[in-house]
């Protein structure tokens, strides 16, 4: 048995929103174990049922390497959190089933996690930062948070699509396979040119759709890479500017980084010289922390049943449009 087993408390973690069915075991110093199964659409963009039949068919393969881990470890669970939402509503039932089976199999409690949430608490956690503007951006969200009187606000968040979706679409648009995103920075590390494109801060709100379709456009004319470069250099710019505005408003002197864009240099490079021109302090996690993963739903999971939240098998019903703010943060 591993060492001081008994006194720690080991969560299961169970993500599926969209793209990654992920379960791990975690507790408070640090993630146990992981495993994944991706979903790569063969063509286009994520299909929603698609993905939940991915996730139906990996689920005992994934779920049960991660419980032989702990078998092996000779930890016992002491509770089952799942991805309640947002997210994609047939892969969010599919994840549900069996984090309410693992639930009752195990006698444990069942903890229902808001996405959005666990991407902000785990990077909080791996990080370092303590009470941070937080720049969220993934392939379905785009959102500027602080914590606030109990809750993470929203200060400013995009009124279409997300900035990852606005580059996957971009990509997708120009022959680049899905995820677009690693390849277009990689494309725009070898630009030479900016070309002007759409710049829309609406007050502390963005919108992306126009400029992906203006860099649809302008790569019929102009050098691909150059696209790609001034693609990043507007939305990233939009993205910057409002977290700045957020971190004034709610005088944080931190700022975090998170989401599966987080992990472009360009962008983590922009927000460092942005905190270095106002003296803030930024923190971004590490790559493996930034996508969507199972770590971050078992840590918010424990951190929510350690401050006595748990979710009854009545209210495990999965919110493919829970906000942000609607989650009391009890714990911080
Ligand atoms: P998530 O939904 O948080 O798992 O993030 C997925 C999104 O992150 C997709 O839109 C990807 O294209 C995007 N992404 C991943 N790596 C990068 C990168 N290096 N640069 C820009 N976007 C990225
Ligand atoms: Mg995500």
């Amino acid at each position: 048995m591993d060492r001081g087993a008994r006194s720690r408390m080991i969560i299961f973690g169970l993500e599926g929103t969209a793209w990654n069915l992920s379960a791990a075991l975690v507790d408070e110093s640090g993630a146990i174990y992981e495993k994944s199964a991706t979903y790569t659409p063969a063509r286009g963009g994520i299909h929603p049922r698609e993905a939940s039949q991915h996730h139906a068919e990996h689920m005992r393969a994934v779920v049960g390497d991660v419980l032989a881990q702990a078998r092996q470890r000779g930890l016992k669970l002491e509770g089952v959190a799942f991805s309640q939402g947002p997210g994609l509503g047939p892969c969010l039932r599919t994840v549900a089933t069996a984090a309410r089976a693992l639930s009752l199999r195990f006698d444990i409690p069942l903890v229902g996690v808001n996405h959005c949430v666990a991407h902000i608490e785990v990077g909080k956690w791996q990080s370092g930062a303590r009470d941070p503007a937080v720049i969220y951006v993934s392939g379905a969200n785009s959102q500027v948070l602080a914590l606030r009187q109990g809750r993470y606000r929203i200060f400013g968040e995009t009124l279409d699509i997300s900035v990852g979706n606005a580059i996957d679409k971009f990509a997708r648009s120009v022959g680049l396979a899905h995820p677009g995103g690693p390849k277009v920075e990689e494309l725009a590390r070898k630009a030479k040119n900016y070309i002007p494109l759409p710049y829309t801060v609406k007050g502390m709100d963005l919108s992306f759709s126009g400029l992906s379709t203006a860099a649809t456009e302008a790569a019929g004319k102009h050098d691909l890479e150059d696209v790609c470069y001034s693609l990043q250099e507007t939305a990233f710019a939009m993205l910057v500017e409002v977290t700045e505005r957020a971190m004034a408003h709610a005088e944080k002197r931190e700022a975090m980084l998170v989401g599966g864009v987080g992990a472009n240099a360009r962008l983590g490079e922009m927000m460092r010289i942005m905190c270095h021109e106002r003296g803030a302090e930024f923190f971004l996690p590490p790559r493996s922390f930034m996508g969507d993963n199972g770590s971050m739903i078992a840590y918010t999971g424990l951190l929510m049943l350690k401050s006595g939240i748990s979710t009854p098998l009545d209210q495990s019903h999965v919110r493919p449009g829970y906000r942000t703010d609607e989650v009391p943060v009890s714990w911080a």
